[in-house]
């Protein structure tokens, strides 16, 4: 495990529909989410007359009534949500969109990549999706018993995401952004999600890092049944060094974990923990060639044994093992089942 980032003495964690003063204009709220890592935070800028609230939870009754909760909190003075901007198509982060949109009569802010992700998603549930995904874990070497469970799971997005509306307010790295009588700076990452938004305000010393820079966990960097031939690992390990511009105390603001200032210790140790399980994946095709569910099991021993778990240890075997080979530490061939075998080189 990556060692993790000291966090922020003095904050204290908001329970579930409270808030948290960070800075002044700057609020923290905490939702809880029902799978691992159990919260998402959710961040509240002054804008226009109101608030602009960063991500929003997956779409449930508990969220919806904790929603309720936080918007009559005395802390934001009875004003609406003038703005919600979403850092990424993930379900935690995106869930509850077209439900507050609605209600506050607005569109979310993102980047379009990850518009057009959220969108496809949503409207992409049907067999088809499910037979490549299926196709993409038995190229494998998952066990059938798996793909039975892939197929009988069905299509997951539209279940933990609100319809969403149909338009959008576009972002783009690079571009400052106005959110209330200050300016935010919009930096993409990738790797995690293909372009999420992270906000960057020098005056404030504040990073608003979504899940791009977490401080315990290392962000699930996995490869997609749709973009078989992408190097997602490579892609957050470069992303990750476009922070380094910014001053060691900057307060890092995650979407789950707590406030940290360690920002530049925390990009060495998330690149650490990439090599150290790079280096793992080699010793683990060293004696004879593997598939990706064996190196799974070799290198994520526990999530390899739960069904719920699988996919996520698979993908980021995947992720490792396509970086592995783009460095020329490994060859990948198929087996005449079309099981894909790696091999060091
Ligand atoms: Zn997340």
């Amino acid at each position: 495990m990556s060692a993790p980032a000291a966090p922020i003495p003095n904050d204290t964690i908001p329970g579930p529909g409270e808030l948290r003063v960070i800075q002044p204009g700057l609020l923290r709220a905490r939702m809880p989410l029902a799978f691992p890592p159990g919260h998402v935070n959710i961040w509240f800028l002054e804008h226009a007359g109101g608030w602009l609230a960063v991500d929003c939870a997956t779409a449930t009754r508990t969220t919806r009534d904790l929603w309720d909760r936080l918007l009559a909190d005395p802390l934001l003075n009875g004003r609406p949500l003038t703005a919600l901007l979403i850092t990424h198509f993930h379900p935690d982060h995106i869930g509850l969109t077209g439900w507050l949109a609605g209600r506050f009569g607005i569109l979310p802010t993102m980047t379009r990549i990850e518009w057009l992700m959220a969108r496809a998603l949503w409207y992409d549930s049907g067999p088809d999706m499910l037979q490549q995904q299926i196709a993409h874990y038995a190229r494998a070497g998952c066990p059938p018993d798996y793909l039975s469970f892939v197929e009988g799971r069905g299509a997951l997005y539209q279940r933990a995401v609100a319809e969403l509306p149909r338009g959008f307010h576009c972002i783009r790295d690079g571009a400052p952004t106005r959110i209330g009588a200050e300016t935010w700076q919009v930096v993409t990452g990738r790797g995690h999600a293909p372009d999420m938004a992270t906000l960057h305000n020098a005056e404030r010393g504040v990073l608003i890092s979504a899940d791009q820079i977490l401080p315990r966990i290392s962000p699930y960097i996995g490869l997609h049944p749709g973009e078989p031939e992408a190097d997602p690992l490579g892609d957050f390990l470069a992303s990750n060094e476009r922070f380094r511009p910014l001053p060691e105390d900057t307060l890092v603001l995650p979407s789950h974990g707590e406030p940290f200032r360690t920002l530049h210790a925390r990009i060495d140790s998330l690149a650490a923990h990439h090599a150290a399980r790079l280096d793992d994946m080699v010793m683990a095709c060293r004696a004879e060639p593997v598939t990706a569910f064996e190196a799974a099991q070799a290198v994520f021993p526990r999530a390899t044994q739960e069904n719920s778990q699988i996919g996520f240890a698979v993908g980021e075997a995947l992720a490792h093992l396509r970086r592995l080979e783009r460095q020329g530490r490994l060859t990948a061939e198929p087996r005449a089942d079309g099981v894909a075998l790696y091999r060091s080189a």
